[in-house]
């Protein structure tokens, strides 16, 4: 099987797909990937409760309209989240 490549954004090269997570203030958690070249970390996304317990609705809810609503709010948190970290 292929590795998963993904390209950096702090040096620009392509890295296998190394991913971690930390726990921040306010049972935030931080997703990342890190590039294997640079050690840079790339962000994937913030999560707080609300968002993960919207993560865990959608993946429960069949596709349709309200599963796409779902999905439309999680990642207008996860861009707001985002901003409000970095
Ligand atoms: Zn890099």
């Amino acid at each position: 099987m292929a590795e998963q490549l993904f390209e950096c954004g702090k040096c620009g090269q392509l890295t296998p797909l190394i991913t971690g997570s930390v726990w921040m203030e306010n049972e935030i958690i931080y997703e990342f990937a890190e590039c294997e070249k640079c050690h840079g970390k790339t962000t994937i996304f913030y999560s707080d409760k609300e968002i993960r317990s919207l993560l865990i609705k959608q993946k429960n809810t069949k596709p349709g309209n309200y599963r796409e609503k779902l999905a439309t709010e999680i990642q207008d948190r996860m861009n707001r989240l985002r901003q409000e970290m970095e």
